[in-house]
């Protein structure tokens, strides 16, 4: 049966990529369809639930920026919230959210409800609709068929997936659902590379059966963080503390008797695993010389007794995850109430991706989130929004939208992607962005809520409340600048302990302001009114601190912009080079990056092979 209504966008999966993909297209003004297994499986962690984390934060508040979910699902069911690196420069500083896992589901479920031009039905996908080269729509379980001209594919690690436990595997999209396999078996018949990679969870424990005297506490921090730029503490649930506990010289030899049972060790998982995010076993088996590992435990929500032991994901099977689970202090008589596994699953190669996420070979479909080969909510959902937005602007016949890697973590995480492809699962760190100090937590409204609301996706609320912090911000600015203290005034005494020394001049606020001893909590308050918003203070406060070093990373940019334009011909023949290593020829052959810039970004492509490169091209061009 066909469907009478038409689509403009349809996503397929409604995980952190698809909802988030799903909710863009809608936003946009795009007729959309969320075609999902299970509409009670909404924004389900399918791992840890907690959202945030260094490099990880930096895109859920470019999520935000640009109008999305996730942020503020994570205000309405974050139960704890710490400042990670507070005390390093701000580039680094980065939120973490522990989640009540069903409120955050909630949170994004009513979100997606509520969300006018979308529709969610709840059926698999079985197929895709090609005709010829392009994308026409989608088939699902029961053979209905739903057409549109542009399909996003978010469906995380249920393509294929299997699930290990020891020896033993069984088919699973993760543990308690289905995985695709009619659609794995389709999308192998089309002209897309596929591979494999695999992740895995630890057992969860029934907090009743713990024993939290012997446990180290860890509280959330005060003042309470927000995650949304929209976010406010009241909108938080009740706080509650995690504990941190380790294993032992035991514990290590239990997983070292299994390991002959273990389906990585013995070969039984074929995929790659997160490398940023091992397993126990492969913890204890790499760095043998550690004795201990520490583990977080973490409670997976206000109404449940479930807790996440956060470091000790596995695949070992049931006896011995038992017996490493009570070897560990404080679970010595611990319940588990759900068994670790491992999960491998189809990826598909990001290099036969566009910059909008629209595959090369097919038309108007899109990929995004942990099908393209990366791990985690975060990139899952960055992916979501940038291939729901491109989907809703091909729709709508108008030119796609990738942000610059000097613009957004973002646009580091796409580039990175369709230029070098992954071979494991691909996280996001900060150490990733060569422009950091520009790319920060802090100012990820600033750098993309102006481009969100030229495509549609911010409301006029966020837009207002943007205007106004962004005018706030220029009013503090030049206020500083505007307000001086004469040497000898009570100001300046006030001032005499934290410099050492009296003023011996008349300063402005803002040159006070740039002087390391003094922060904006010394100096705003001197004459007349600090700014009332903390987002206020603190951006001003980081302009007027870092201004040298944001100066030259402009510079650099602007450089690089030139490189930008140096478009590389298709057909270049990268052998006639000379000085180029045939390491660096064999890469540029296989990736064809249209410009320098994309081709300094290849791994191995250095910067004296790109310096030579921009001279031949110069002398030819
Ligand atoms: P998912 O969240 O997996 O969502 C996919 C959605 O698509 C689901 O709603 C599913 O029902 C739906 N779907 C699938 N096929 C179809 C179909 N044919 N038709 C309709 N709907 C369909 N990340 C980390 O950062 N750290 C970790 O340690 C970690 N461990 C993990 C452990 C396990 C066991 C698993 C399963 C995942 C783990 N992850 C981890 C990964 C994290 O869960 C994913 O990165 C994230 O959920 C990816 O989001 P996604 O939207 O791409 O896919």
């Amino acid at each position: 049966m066909d469907y009478s209504q038409r689509y403009d966008v349809i996503v397929i999966g409604g995980g952190h990529a698809g909802t988030e993909a799903c909710l863009a297209a809608a936003r946009m003004g795009s007729r959309t369809l969320l075609l999902t297994h299970n509409i009670d499986t909404l924004g389900q962690m399918s791992c840890n639930p907690a959202i945030g984390g260094i490099g990880k934060s930096h895109l859920v508040k470019e999520i935000d920026a640009l109008g999305g979910a996730m942020a503020l699902a994570t205000d309405k069911g974050g139960i704890q919230f710490r400042t990670l690196n507070a005390r390093k420069g701000p580039a680094v500083r980065a939120t973490r959210a522990q989640a009540d896992r069903a409120l955050y589901k909630a949170a994004i479920r009513e979100i997606l409800e509520n969300q006018p031009n979308l529709d969610i039905f709840q059926q698999a996908a079985d197929d895709l609709i090609v005709e010829g080269d392009t994308v026409r729509g989608v088939v699902t379980q029961m053979g209905l068929k739903f057409y549109a001209p542009t399909v996003v594919l978010t469906v995380g690690t249920f393509l294929g997936g299997k699930i290990h436990i020891g020896l033993q595997n069984h088919s699973g999209g993760r543990a308690g659902d289905p995985p695709s396999i009619a659609l794995a078996n389709r999308l192998r018949e089309l002209p897309l590379t596929v591979d494999r990679l695999k992740t895995g969870t630890p057992p969860r424990i029934d907090a009743r059966s713990v024993n939290f005297d012997t446990l180290e506490k860890q509280f959330g921090d005060t003042p309470l963080p927000v995650m949304s730029y929209m976010g406010k503490v009241e909108d938080h649930p009740e706080q509650v503390c995690c504990w941190i506990t380790h294993t032992n010289a035991r514990t290590h030899e239990i997983i070292h008797k299994g390991l002959d049972r273990s389906p990585m060790y013995t070969g039984v998982i074929d995929g790659v695993g997160p490398r940023y995010c091992p397993s126990v076993e492969d913890k204890v088996h790499r760095f043998a010389d550690k004795d201990s590992h520490q583990v977080f435990i973490e409670p997976e929500g206000l109404t449940t007794h479930e807790l996440y032991p956060n470091g000790i994901s596995t695949s070992l099977p049931f006896d011995v995850q038992f017996e490493l689970v009570r070897s560990i202090v404080g679970f010595e008589n611990a319940h588990i109430t759900r068994p670790g596994y491992a999960i491998e699953y189809d990826f598909f190669d990001p290099r036969d991706l566009k910059y909008n996420l629209e595959n090369k070979f097919i038309h108007g479909l899109f990929f995004a989130g942990q099908i393209n080969g990366t791990t985690g909510y975060e990139e899952a959902g960055a992916q979501g929004l940038l291939a729901g937005a491109n989907a809703a602007l091909l729709a709508q016949g108008k030119a796609s939208w990738s942000p610059r890697r000097d613009e957004a973590y973002i646009g580091v995480l796409v580039d990175d992607l369709i230029t070098m492809g992954t071979r494991e699962p691909y996280r996001m760190f900060t150490s990733r962005a060569e422009y950091r100090l520009m790319l920060r937590e802090d100012n990820a409204d600033l750098r993309l809520t102006e481009q969100g609301r030229e495509l549609g996706l911010v409301d006029d609320v966020r837009w207002q409340a943007f205007c106004e912090k962004r005018e706030a911000i220029a009013l503090e600015q030049q206020r500083l600048k505007d307000t001086w203290i004469q040497a000898g005034s009570a100001e300046a005494d006030a001032l005499a302990d934290r410099l050492k020394s009296p003023l011996s001049r008349e300063y402005s606020l803002h040159d006070l302001l740039k002087r390391p001893e003094l922060t904006y909590a010394d100096v705003g308050h001197l004459k007349g009114e600090p700014a009332g918003n903390p987002q206020v203070r603190e951006q001003v406060e980081i302009h007027v601190k870092y201004a040298g070093y944001i100066d030259r990373q402009q510079d650099d940019i602007n450089r690089l912009r030139q490189h930008e334009n140096t478009a590389i011909p298709a057909d270049f023949d990268y052998s006639v080079v000379e000085g180029l290593s045939n390491e660096v020829k064999q890469k540029l052959t296989e990736n064809r990056p249209e410009t320098l810039a994309r081709a300094s970004r290849i791994q191995g492509v250095t910067p004296a092979a790109v310096s030579l490169l921009l001279i031949y091209l110069k002398k030819h061009g």
